[in-house]
């Protein structure tokens, strides 16, 4: 990459998903050769809570979960609150097809998660932190297991941090490999030993009433992995990386009919052409491009037309579509639009929890309507039924996005692919099928 590549964070080094398995990791000692841990002896020696709390505001960074909030906001909120007993969160659970970024940060650097946690909690006045992360990711909690045990023998972690009144512990909870699971508050759930299934809102802040009812930041391992370097460096410094509005770098998970598959780390803003040639490769076998999901299964799709999007979360949404956590679909003019909007429909209708009947419902509803499209019983009133469905869905009160994840991006396939949808109506099954 040119250019775009100059004003990298560097929070982890691009990995090609071949290269997966071969990811080192980085414990103490290489670590503290690049600086670790000096954000933290500065924010233990020269700063206050309220100074961490509006560099990060200055900063901007928004948080990489999905939601896109402001970190500086939440944590100024949680701040705000009683006291005693606060909780800071963090987010490493990974359910949606396609994603993979914060397992590739822990993997490869435990310890700049580790930072980042330590000086939210100062930020904020907690005094217990969690890290929830899948069951199945066992080398990546052998990896933070590891690098928790080295940052308490140093003094990182622990009573009276680095001399000072602060102290911290930090758990590892480990979370059921299903999507919901890591939904905010399924979070919450589990971590106070209940099934992880989404809280009933309101209330709607957990920074307000969190865990055990406390004032809790909930932030997301990439969010965490960047407040090392904002502390280091400044929040100014940050800023002026990537978008006005939604500053800094973002690890996109680039996936799909691509040639190099893989984790890259690039400026928010970058266009999705840049990330699909420059990074991974071009679409594979020389394919021509149909579609990308640029929020993965939960966003709508952009076409062909619209590669010179930036890739952030305003230039997305005024695209039509999202950003989410940048798990980048790409779907090739091979593929059928059809059979992609029915496998994602049918993710979300396995992972509904049923804690609401519209969800229940509602994604099995769509999933029988384009399963019926795809298999060449459908008929072209069943077009406006999806559409109708999901309009009365979206007004639906829910516990939890995965409904409306559900519905953007089935809306959106339909809406910007409509004559492949009429194609395989009409020809009673999928179109590149019968040209075989
Ligand atoms: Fe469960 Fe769906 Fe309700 Fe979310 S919206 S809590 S997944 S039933």
């Amino acid at each position: 990459m040119s250019g775009a590549s100059d004003k990298r964070i560097l929070l982890t080094n691009d990995i090609p998903i071949k290269d997966f398995g071969s990811v080192k990791t980085i414990f103490i000692n290489d670590y503290l050769s690049r600086d670790g841990y000096k954000a933290l002896e500065k924010t233990i020696k020269e700063l206050k809570a309220g100074d961490i709390i509006e560099e990060v505001k200055r900063s901007g960074l928004r948080g990489r979960g999905g939601a896109g909030f402001l970190a500086g906001q939440k944590w100024e909120l949680a701040a705000k609150g009683p006291a005693e007993e606060r909780y800071l969160c963090c987010n490493a659970a990974e359910g949606e097809p396609g994603t993979l970024k914060d397992r590739c940060l822990i993997r490869s650097n435990p310890h700049q998660l580790i930072e980042g946690i330590i000086i939210a909690s100062y930020a904020i006045g907690a005094n217990k932190s969690f890290i929830y992360i899948n069951k199945g990711y066992k080398e990546e909690i052998a990896a933070l297991e590891r690098a928790l045990k080295e940052a308490k023998e140093r003094g990182y972690i622990g009573e009276k941090i680095l001399g000072s009144n602060f102290s911290l512990d930090i758990n590892i909870k480990e979370c059921p490999d299903k999507y919901i699971a890591g939904e905010e508050t399924a979070m919450l759930e589990a971590i106070e030993g209940r099934e992880a299934k989404p809280r009933q809102k309101p209330p709607f802040f957990p920074a307000v009433k969190g865990l055990y009812g406390r004032p809790t930041v909930a932030n997301n391992t990439e969010t965490l992995s960047n407040i090392p370097h904002i502390i280091l460096k400044g929040g100014e410094w940050f800023s002026k990386i990537g978008s006005q509005n939604s500053p800094g770098t973002m690890l996109f998970t680039l996936t799909g009919d691509i040639n190099k598959p893989g984790v890259y780390e690039l400026p928010l803003g970058t266009t999705v052409r840049e990330l699909i040639n420059n990074c991974g490769g071009g679409v594979k076998n020389g394919a021509g491009l149909k579609a990308v999901f640029p929020a993965g299964p939960s966003g709508a799709p952009i076409a062909e037309s619209q590669l010179d999007v930036p890739l952030d979360f305003e230039s997305l949404k005024e695209a039509g579509s999202g950003l989410g956590c940048a798990a980048v679909t790409v779907i090739g003019n091979s593929k059928c639009i059809v059979n992609t909007a029915a496998g994602f429909s049918r993710f979300f209708m396995e992972g509904s929890c049923g804690q609401c009947p519209a969800c229940q419902m509602g994604t099995v509803k769509i999933y029988r309507l384009l399963q019926k499209i795809e298999d060449g019983r459908g008929e072209i009133k069943d077009l406006a039924e999806i559409e109708e469905t999901c309009g009365l869905l979206e007004n639906e009160k829910v516990y939890c996005h995965l409904l409306r994840g559900a519905i953007l991006s089935v809306k959106g396939a339909v809406k910007g692919f409509r004559t492949e949808f009429e194609a395989h109506i009409n020809n009673k099954r999928c179109p590149q099928k019968a040209d075989d």
